[in-house]
């Protein structure tokens, strides 16, 4: 592939800690020679594996910034073993805009990758990091919420990769998040995920849905933050001990699968949008999970958005505004465990 014009201003072989950026050239009105500078930091001790942390790939989506900004103040390079590089507002103009999409190009980075040498910027963003930063990790940790068009349940996810020790590295990665829910999703809204990029070379994947909406409770940050420094120690990146559910007094992490089409529930009609069922609620087949009221025809029965078919609602609409086609359910169903190995 074509050399990137981005550039970083860290030493990615250099031993210690350092805070610097990932320069992306680009012009605007006030600016023709501006620059982003998206924040990196470089923690490096001795032997061992690479992690890349990264936050904002989506902008309106900020427990992982804050994770990510907390770990880079506070880890020591005498914590870590290997190399941990971080990044916690990949998509820095939607981070700072509060928006899923760059204001710069309208673009969802997490559907431009493998990326352009000379696309838009979040194309140039896709690039620098498949052709510079993931070739230098082995494992890569992308870390979303529902942003606020949706709300989940706190929950790591994965590709069902087709390598069988990536897949299982994959799935160990996911259950030290410690959360109630693993969550195995497919691509049903495009191509050109930044994980799919990082499974295709080969690397272990690790990604979350940390809730959703604009509200972000103490709970969903101390999750996030929690489980990112216990995927790390379960890795073997930072010394500590792991932290495991049981020793938490909770259950076993409960696997769950949206592989098919229909367990994405869509908007047949726009309106208003009411959520019958609490996240994380069992569900029958063809039980209504919301309903969609019309202000404009006060005299129609609400219509229904029913299940597929029996399971968990595991994410739900932010928004009470709803467009015909907007995504306004999903329900997971139990995972046999055979298919994790
Ligand atoms: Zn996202």
């Amino acid at each position: 592939m074509e050399r990137s014009s981005l550039y970083a201003t860290v030493d990615f072989e250099q031993p210690g800690k350092q805070f610097g950026y990932v320069g992306v050239p680009y012009s605007h009105n006030l600016g023709g020679w501006a620059n982003l500078m998206l924040p990196i930091a470089v923690l490096a001790n001795g032997a061992g594996r690479t992690a890349l942390l990264l936050g904002g790939n989506h902008g309106d989506e900020y427990p992982g910034p804050i994770a990510i900004l907390k770990l880079m103040r506070s880890l020591h390079p005498e914590q870590v073993r290997g190399r941990i590089i971080l990044m916690p507002a990949l998509n820095l103009p939607a981070v700072r805009a509060g928006t899923r999409l760059s204001p710069l190009d309208g673009k969802n980075l997490n559907r431009c990758f493998p990326g352009k040498a000379d696309g838009s910027v979040a194309e140039q963003i896709a690039h620098y990091l498949t052709t510079v930063l993931f070739p230098l990790a082995d494992i890569v940790i992308d870390i979303h919420t529902g942003g606020r068009s949706m709300d989940f349940y706190p929950c790591a996810h994965m590709h069902l990769v087709p390598d069988r020790e990536q897949r299982r590295q994959m799935v160990g990665g996911a259950l030290a998040w410690n959360t109630d829910f693993a969550f195995l999703y497919t691509d049903i809204a495009g191509t050109g995920l930044l994980p799919v990029e990082a499974e295709r070379q080969g690397k272990i994947v690790v990604t979350t849905e940390m809730g959703g909406g604009e509200p972000i409770s103490a709970g969903v940050h101390r999750l996030t933050q929690d489980g990112l420094h216990n995927v790390l120690v379960h890795f073997g990146l930072l010394t500590g001990e792991k932290q495991t559910r049981q020793a938490l007094g909770l259950p076993p992490t409960r696997w769950v699968q949206s592989l098919d089409r229909e367990d994405y529930r869509f908007a047949p009609e726009s309106g208003l949008y009411e959520t019958l069922v609490p996240l994380g609620a069992e569900v029958r087949t063809e039980q209504a999970v919301g309903q969609i009221h019309f202000l404009e025809r006060p005299d129609r029965e609400p219509v229904p958005v029913t299940a597929n078919a029996a399971g968990v609602l595991i994410a739900t609409r932010g928004p009470t505004l709803v467009r015909q086609g907007d995504c306004v359910a999903c329900i997971a169903h139990e995972v046999h465990a055979a298919i994790l190995t």
